[in-house]
């Protein structure tokens, strides 16, 4: 008895005053949606990583293992100025805009960041070059087709890049 005697009177004011306040609160439902706590944004959506990727995607990931290749394959040297160099960028003779090509390694050489930018991939003597060493025929034949429609579909792009990372890995 002496123990609740103690207890209850203490108990019963917070009960009193938990009561009271919860009161004040069901009466200001607006204040309380604008607490703090209520106003954090709502928390962003875990990430679905498993997603599959978009074929543009894909295009841009062939594209940057085809440009280590074409710079693991060919000579540290800007194809059309010979300037000497660890920093190449993957030049294409015949635009990238141009599927049949794009991947081509007949089509692309290292090239410096002032032929391939400024000079607009110097396509004359970059045709020269390739003319020199497959022949006027090959370059020609390479030069026409690239008019062919392809529909590339993930299947091809995946298949590309698994090839080239591994002929990466084996360079
Ligand atoms: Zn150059």
């Amino acid at each position: 008895m002496k123990y609740s005697t103690i207890k209850s009177p203490s108990y019963e004011e917070a009960l009193a005053k938990k009561i009271e306040k919860d009161k004040k609160k069901a009466r200001h439902p607006l204040k309380r949606a604008t607490s703090p706590v209520m106003r954090r944004k709502p928390k962003k959506a875990v990430r679905n990583t498993t997603k599959v990727k978009t074929t543009a995607k894909l295009k841009k990931e062939l594209d940057r293992l085809f440009s280590l290749y074409i710079r693991g394959i060919y000579p540290k040297r800007c194809y059309t100025c010979g300037t000497q160099s660890d920093r190449l960028q993957c030049g294409h003779y015949i635009s990238r805009q141009y599927l049949v090509t794009r991947w081509d390694t007949r089509n692309c050489r290292p090239q410096c960041w002032g032929c391939n930018g400024y000079g607009k991939g110097q396509p004359l003597i970059f045709e020269e070059n390739l003319k020199k060493e497959y022949g006027n025929d090959l370059v020609e034949e390479m030069k026409a087709s690239r008019h062919k429609i392809l529909k590339l579909d993930r299947v091809w792009y995946e298949g590309q890049i698994q090839m080239y990372k591994y002929r990466l890995k084996t360079l």
